[in-house]
Protein backbone atom coordinates (compact mmCIF):
# COMPACT_ATOMS: atom_id res chain seq x y z
CA UNK A 1 0.00 0.00 0.00
CA UNK A 2 1.32 2.92 -1.15
CA UNK A 3 1.69 5.35 2.26
CA UNK A 4 1.43 9.16 0.39
CA UNK A 5 -0.88 10.01 -2.17
CA UNK A 6 1.26 12.96 -4.65
CA UNK A 7 -0.83 15.46 -6.95
CA UNK A 8 1.15 13.42 -9.94
CA UNK A 9 -0.46 10.18 -8.88
CA UNK A 10 -4.01 11.65 -9.23
CA UNK A 11 -2.62 13.42 -12.43
CA UNK A 12 -1.19 10.21 -13.65
CA UNK A 13 -4.66 8.43 -12.96
CA UNK A 14 -6.50 10.83 -14.60
CA UNK A 15 -4.00 10.84 -17.86
CA UNK A 16 -4.77 7.35 -18.25
CA UNK A 17 -8.47 7.25 -18.40
CA UNK A 18 -8.76 10.83 -20.22
CA UNK A 19 -6.77 8.63 -22.77
CA UNK A 20 -9.17 5.73 -23.16
CA UNK A 21 -12.79 7.78 -22.18
CA UNK A 22 -14.28 10.91 -23.88
CA UNK A 23 -16.60 12.47 -21.95
CA UNK A 24 -17.14 16.16 -21.97
CA UNK A 25 -20.49 17.20 -20.74
CA UNK A 26 -20.86 13.80 -19.14
CA UNK A 27 -23.87 15.08 -17.46
CA UNK A 28 -26.29 16.72 -19.74
CA UNK A 29 -28.95 18.65 -17.56
CA UNK A 30 -30.89 21.24 -19.26
CA UNK A 31 -30.44 23.92 -16.37
CA UNK A 32 -29.23 24.48 -12.89
CA UNK A 33 -32.36 23.10 -11.38
CA UNK A 34 -32.09 20.18 -13.21
CA UNK A 35 -28.52 19.63 -11.66
CA UNK A 36 -29.99 20.21 -8.32
CA UNK A 37 -33.13 18.21 -8.54
CA UNK A 38 -31.16 15.62 -10.14
CA UNK A 39 -28.25 16.02 -7.37
CA UNK A 40 -31.38 14.66 -4.73
CA UNK A 41 -33.18 12.19 -6.64
CA UNK A 42 -29.89 10.18 -7.16
CA UNK A 43 -29.16 9.58 -3.63
CA UNK A 44 -29.70 5.83 -3.47
CA UNK A 45 -31.34 4.87 -6.76
CA UNK A 46 -29.69 4.18 -10.69
CA UNK A 47 -29.09 7.53 -12.66
CA UNK A 48 -32.19 5.37 -15.09
CA UNK A 49 -34.66 6.13 -12.22
CA UNK A 50 -33.53 9.89 -12.04
CA UNK A 51 -33.74 10.34 -15.29
CA UNK A 52 -37.48 8.75 -15.73
CA UNK A 53 -38.13 11.36 -12.93
CA UNK A 54 -36.34 14.24 -14.27
CA UNK A 55 -38.35 13.34 -17.54
CA UNK A 56 -41.98 12.99 -15.81
CA UNK A 57 -41.24 16.69 -14.45
CA UNK A 58 -40.50 18.42 -17.63
CA UNK A 59 -43.55 16.70 -19.21
CA UNK A 60 -45.69 17.64 -16.30
CA UNK A 61 -44.26 21.06 -17.14
CA UNK A 62 -43.14 21.38 -13.94
CA UNK A 63 -38.97 22.19 -14.22
CA UNK A 64 -39.42 25.63 -12.50
CA UNK A 65 -38.24 26.39 -9.30
CA UNK A 66 -41.65 28.36 -8.05
CA UNK A 67 -44.05 26.17 -9.69
CA UNK A 68 -42.37 23.06 -7.46
CA UNK A 69 -42.74 25.09 -4.59
CA UNK A 70 -46.19 25.68 -4.95
CA UNK A 71 -46.72 22.21 -6.23
CA UNK A 72 -48.74 19.98 -3.35
CA UNK A 73 -46.51 17.77 -2.12
CA UNK A 74 -48.48 14.47 -3.47
CA UNK A 75 -47.88 15.37 -7.23
CA UNK A 76 -44.28 15.60 -6.74
CA UNK A 77 -43.86 12.62 -5.22
CA UNK A 78 -45.71 11.42 -7.76
CA UNK A 79 -43.83 12.56 -10.54
CA UNK A 80 -40.15 12.06 -8.63
CA UNK A 81 -41.76 7.93 -7.54
CA UNK A 82 -39.06 6.40 -10.18
CA UNK A 83 -36.27 7.45 -8.27
CA UNK A 84 -37.84 5.80 -4.80
CA UNK A 85 -37.78 7.30 -1.13
CA UNK A 86 -40.38 9.72 -2.72
CA UNK A 87 -41.71 11.10 0.88
CA UNK A 88 -37.85 12.22 2.18
CA UNK A 89 -36.99 13.60 -1.73
CA UNK A 90 -39.85 14.87 -2.09
CA UNK A 91 -39.22 17.54 1.58
CA UNK A 92 -35.93 17.57 0.50
CA UNK A 93 -36.75 19.12 -2.99
CA UNK A 94 -39.19 21.29 -1.49
CA UNK A 95 -36.99 22.18 1.10
CA UNK A 96 -34.11 23.41 -0.43
CA UNK A 97 -36.17 25.58 -3.18
CA UNK A 98 -37.94 27.58 -0.45
CA UNK A 99 -34.66 27.86 1.21
CA UNK A 100 -33.36 29.28 -2.16
CA UNK A 101 -35.88 31.62 -2.83
CA UNK A 102 -35.46 33.12 1.13
CA UNK A 103 -32.12 33.47 0.98
CA UNK A 104 -30.86 34.15 -2.38
CA UNK A 105 -33.97 35.19 -4.38
CA UNK A 106 -33.69 32.87 -7.36
CA UNK A 107 -30.88 29.71 -8.19
CA UNK A 108 -29.08 32.07 -10.73
CA UNK A 109 -28.05 34.42 -8.07
CA UNK A 110 -26.28 31.50 -6.19
CA UNK A 111 -23.64 31.93 -8.92
CA UNK A 112 -22.22 34.94 -7.53
CA UNK A 113 -21.73 33.42 -4.42
CA UNK A 114 -18.27 32.21 -3.29
CA UNK A 115 -18.02 28.24 -2.66
CA UNK A 116 -17.36 28.11 1.02
CA UNK A 117 -20.91 30.17 1.89
CA UNK A 118 -22.72 28.27 -0.24
CA UNK A 119 -21.20 24.92 0.74
CA UNK A 120 -22.22 25.68 4.34
CA UNK A 121 -25.95 26.96 3.38
CA UNK A 122 -26.58 23.57 1.21
CA UNK A 123 -24.92 21.46 4.01
CA UNK A 124 -27.31 23.24 6.37
CA UNK A 125 -30.29 21.38 4.37
CA UNK A 126 -32.35 18.76 5.55
CA UNK A 127 -31.32 15.98 3.11
CA UNK A 128 -28.48 17.20 1.75
CA UNK A 129 -25.10 15.14 2.67
CA UNK A 130 -21.64 15.75 1.35
CA UNK A 131 -21.73 14.54 -1.83
CA UNK A 132 -25.29 15.88 -3.10
CA UNK A 133 -23.99 19.49 -1.46
CA UNK A 134 -20.88 18.69 -3.54
CA UNK A 135 -22.36 17.75 -6.72
CA UNK A 136 -24.70 20.69 -6.79
CA UNK A 137 -21.67 22.98 -6.54
CA UNK A 138 -19.63 21.49 -9.27
CA UNK A 139 -21.99 20.68 -11.95
CA UNK A 140 -24.46 23.48 -11.38
CA UNK A 141 -22.47 26.32 -10.18
CA UNK A 142 -19.21 25.24 -11.74
CA UNK A 143 -17.09 25.69 -8.50
CA UNK A 144 -14.16 23.92 -7.69
CA UNK A 145 -14.91 21.06 -5.72
CA UNK A 146 -14.31 17.37 -6.39
CA UNK A 147 -16.93 14.69 -5.96
CA UNK A 148 -16.62 11.75 -3.88
CA UNK A 149 -19.00 8.59 -4.74
CA UNK A 150 -19.28 5.26 -4.02
CA UNK A 151 -17.49 4.69 -7.37
CA UNK A 152 -14.48 6.83 -6.34
CA UNK A 153 -14.38 5.11 -2.48
CA UNK A 154 -13.66 1.62 -4.19
CA UNK A 155 -11.39 2.42 -6.80
CA UNK A 156 -8.86 4.18 -5.05
CA UNK A 157 -9.54 1.56 -2.53
CA UNK A 158 -8.63 -0.61 -4.81
CA UNK A 159 -5.50 1.12 -6.00
CA UNK A 160 -4.08 2.32 -2.28
CA UNK A 161 -4.96 0.21 -0.23
CA UNK A 162 -7.58 2.85 1.24
CA UNK A 163 -10.29 1.74 3.75
CA UNK A 164 -13.47 2.35 2.05
CA UNK A 165 -14.67 3.37 4.99
CA UNK A 166 -12.11 6.79 4.94
CA UNK A 167 -14.36 9.95 5.79
CA UNK A 168 -15.58 12.13 3.18
CA UNK A 169 -13.34 15.20 3.48
CA UNK A 170 -10.20 12.72 3.84
CA UNK A 171 -10.63 11.34 0.11
CA UNK A 172 -11.58 14.62 -0.86
CA UNK A 173 -8.63 15.88 0.22
CA UNK A 174 -6.48 13.45 -1.74
CA UNK A 175 -8.07 15.04 -4.77
CA UNK A 176 -7.86 19.04 -3.50
CA UNK A 177 -5.12 21.31 -5.80
CA UNK A 178 -4.68 18.09 -7.70
CA UNK A 179 -6.01 18.61 -11.91
CA UNK A 180 -5.17 22.73 -11.40
CA UNK A 181 -8.86 22.87 -8.91
CA UNK A 182 -10.25 23.07 -12.39
CA UNK A 183 -14.18 22.00 -12.86
CA UNK A 184 -13.90 20.85 -15.83
CA UNK A 185 -11.10 18.17 -14.79
CA UNK A 186 -12.65 17.08 -11.97
CA UNK A 187 -15.94 16.88 -13.98
CA UNK A 188 -14.25 14.83 -16.19
CA UNK A 189 -12.34 12.39 -13.45
CA UNK A 190 -15.76 11.90 -11.80
CA UNK A 191 -17.05 10.92 -15.07
CA UNK A 192 -14.35 8.54 -15.83
CA UNK A 193 -14.68 6.69 -12.03
CA UNK A 194 -17.98 6.00 -13.51
CA UNK A 195 -17.36 5.11 -16.28
CA UNK A 196 -14.29 2.57 -15.16
CA UNK A 197 -16.91 1.58 -12.23
CA UNK A 198 -19.19 0.27 -14.53
CA UNK A 199 -17.05 -1.42 -17.39
CA UNK A 200 -13.76 -2.51 -14.87
CA UNK A 201 -13.90 -2.11 -11.28
CA UNK A 202 -17.44 -3.57 -10.79
CA UNK A 203 -18.42 -3.94 -7.54
CA UNK A 204 -17.75 -8.28 -7.64
CA UNK A 205 -14.81 -9.55 -9.63
CA UNK A 206 -13.17 -6.43 -11.26
CA UNK A 207 -11.79 -7.06 -14.99
CA UNK A 208 -8.30 -6.03 -13.72
CA UNK A 209 -6.62 -7.63 -17.23
CA UNK A 210 -7.79 -4.98 -19.24
CA UNK A 211 -7.69 -2.00 -16.84
CA UNK A 212 -5.80 0.77 -17.51
CA UNK A 213 -4.66 1.08 -14.46
CA UNK A 214 -3.78 -2.30 -14.24
CA UNK A 215 0.02 -1.82 -13.11
CA UNK A 216 -0.58 1.03 -10.27
CA UNK A 217 -3.39 -0.73 -8.99
CA UNK A 218 -2.33 -2.38 -5.31
CA UNK A 219 -5.68 -4.71 -5.97
CA UNK A 220 -4.26 -6.09 -9.20
CA UNK A 221 -1.00 -6.34 -8.34
CA UNK A 222 -2.08 -8.59 -5.62
CA UNK A 223 -3.88 -11.39 -7.88
CA UNK A 224 -0.87 -11.42 -9.69
CA UNK A 225 1.26 -12.67 -6.62
CA UNK A 226 -1.65 -14.69 -5.48
CA UNK A 227 -1.63 -16.46 -9.14
CA UNK A 228 2.33 -16.26 -9.67
S1 LIG B 1 -6.85 -2.82 -11.95
FE1 LIG B 1 -8.73 -3.84 -11.26
S2 LIG B 1 -9.06 -3.23 -9.14
FE2 LIG B 1 -7.54 -1.85 -10.04
S3 LIG B 1 -8.73 -0.08 -10.74
FE3 LIG B 1 -8.54 -1.47 -12.48
S4 LIG B 1 -10.35 -2.81 -12.39
FE4 LIG B 1 -10.17 -1.77 -10.40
Amino acid sequence: MKSTIVHSDIQDIYLRLDALYSLDNWWQAESKLEVILGSILTQNTSWKNVEHSISNIKSAHAMNMNKLINMDTRSIRRLISPSGFYNQKTNTIKGILIAIKNKYGNIENMSKINTEELHEFLLNLKGIGNETADSILLYAFNKPVFVIDAYTKRIMSRIYGINQKIEYNDLQGIFVDSLQCNPKFYKQMHAYFVELAKNNCTKNNPKCNGCVLNSICNHANLQKNNYS
